[in-house]
């Protein structure tokens, strides 16, 4: 019988330490649920543990979150999610497994809460810069959904639906359904649009790696997949491919739980293999809370078929901004043998704005995470540079002004004329520069001058 252990608080996790810290290894296990979510004190480790009954209960209104915690979540919590989801960008969906890791003692500033439930009170003004779809995705798509950017990789979004729904999610303009706030685009996973897709990548030898996404690859059937593979496995330039879910950390039992989907991931992964091409899977954990002892069974039956598990995570204020936070999920990524691959410093998406972190933020953490585990576990500190430059590695700015909060950035690769942004939060910056970003004519003037000061000389 395994025990109870309490879920750590984020008190714990900032607990001073004395000898070695192995916090990473300490997993939550036991039926917590139970515990801690009224209306679940009956359900079994069998019935929580199963993927169907994760996704049957997913938790998309304040009134359910009323009629799960009972007198556990005040009237004046529930109000504020209320007056927030209105306004948000993203509807909401939570899996009870995530909704089971929130600390519901205390919500308002619990780390995980704050990742998938907004609040009123958290709700500041957008940075002037910012812009659904920030990336420029739409741009480059040569066909709906597959974008072109890089000279050898592309993204596909196969689908539009997740999970769970991210609040800071960059593709806000596609994912979930319409809110008060967006009319998305519709990128379903249509057989369609799909061989287009195709199509456009057998036409186009240069295209070596293809990640899978959107959406959330989770939500494909085991026949979806099978599709995806056979047309990708049939081009011969094709070396690289990569699946992108968010599902390790928000429900682990999937891979547990569904049978038919983790033997065709693995049929396919193993056929690749053999020919010489890589099937990975990327994941998106936050949060070393979101990494169970459910997690680290899903990950130990994924590693023993051989499928490489690689983790990206996104910098948020209040989430996973401290040293200490980043350390424990790096080390426990680590430990149950999932690679951390890369923290994002959060996109220039609308409605999120309290999320953001300054680009110095990322750089701090990053010089407290590097060394403390090997090299190869050690993420790469990315920004995704506004206006659709790609990923680069947060410490090779051209120019970073910290007072106004500017960093312009070159993407050689991308387009080696057009400099790159990224934008400090205005909370983060002294009153009269947040005054001079809120004036139109002195925010150009700070953009032409970094631009200038980065190098590019005058943009025209
Ligand atoms: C992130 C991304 C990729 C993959 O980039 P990596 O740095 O190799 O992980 C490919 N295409 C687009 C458009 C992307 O945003
Ligand atoms: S799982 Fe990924 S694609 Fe889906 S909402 Fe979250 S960040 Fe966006």
């Amino acid at each position: 019988m395994q025990t109870n252990t309490p879920l750590p608080t984020s008190a714990d996790l900032h607990a001073p330490q004395t000898g070695p810290d192995l916090r990473h290894r300490q997993l939550l296990d036991g039926p917590w649920w139970q515990a801690r979510i009224p209306a679940w004190s009956d359900a079994s480790e069998a019935t929580f543990h199963d993927p169907k009954w994760q996704i049957r209960n997913s938790v998309r209104k304040v009134s359910q979150m009323r009629d799960l915690l009972g007198d556990r979540a005040s009237e004046a919590f529930l109000q504020e999610v209320d007056e927030a989801i209105r306004k948000a960008p993203m509807v909401m969906r939570l899996t009870p497994y995530v909704f089971s890791l929130i600390d519901w003692a205390n919500p308002w500033e619990d780390p995980l809460r704050r990742q998938f439930i907004p609040l009123a009170r958290e709700i500041e003004p957008n940075h002037p810069m910012s812009k659904l779809d920030s990336l420029g995705e739409q741009r480059d798509a040569p066909v709906p959904g597959l974008v072109h950017r890089y000279p050898d990789k592309v993204l596909f979004l196969a689908l539009d639906v997740c999970p769970v729904y991210c609040r800071f999610c960059t593709r806000s303009y596609a994912i979930g359904s319409d809110t008060d706030a967006v009319d998305k685009i519709s990128l379903g996973a249509s057989n369609a649009r799909w061989e287009q897709a195709f199509e456009y990548l057998r036409n186009t030898p240069q295209v070596e790696d293809v990640v899978v996404s959107g959406g959330d690859a989770y939500l494909l059937s085991a026949g979806k997949l099978q599709v995806i593979f056979d047309n990708l496995l049939a081009i011969p330039h094709i070396r690289r491919i990569r699946l992108a879910t968010k599902g390790l950390a928000i429900m682990p039992q999937k891979i547990t739980g569904d049978e038919k989907w983790l033997d065709t991931l693995t049929h396919y992964a193993q056929k690749a293999r053999r020919q010489g091409v890589h099937i990975a899977v990327h994941t998106h954990a936050n949060h070393p809370r979101e990494i169970t002892a459910a997690t680290e069974r899903s990950m130990a039956m994924l590693f023993e078929r051989g499928i490489t598990v690689r983790n990206q995570s996104v910098l948020q204020a209040g989430v996973n901004d401290d040293p200490d936070t980043m350390r424990t999920l790096v080390k426990r990524l680590s430990h149950v043998n999932v690679h951390p691959y890369y923290v994002y410093t959060h996109d220039m998406v609308p409605g999120v704005e309290t999320l953001r972190t300054t680009l110095d933020t990322a750089l701090e953490i990053e010089k407290a995470v590097r060394g403390s585990t090997a090299g190869f576990n050690t993420p790469t500190f990315v920004c995704d540079a506004e206006g659709g430059g790609g990923k680069r590695d947060a410490h090779s700015f051209e120019y970073y002004n910290r007072e106004l909060g500017i960093a312009v950035f070159r993407s050689p690769n991308v387009d080696d004329t057009t400099p790159y942004f990224y934008f400090d939060p205005l909370r983060e910056l002294s009153p009269e520069a947040r005054r001079a970003w809120n004036h139109p004519v002195l925010r150009e003037r700070i953009v032409q001058t970094a631009v200038e000061q980065a190098g590019f000389g005058p943009v025209h």
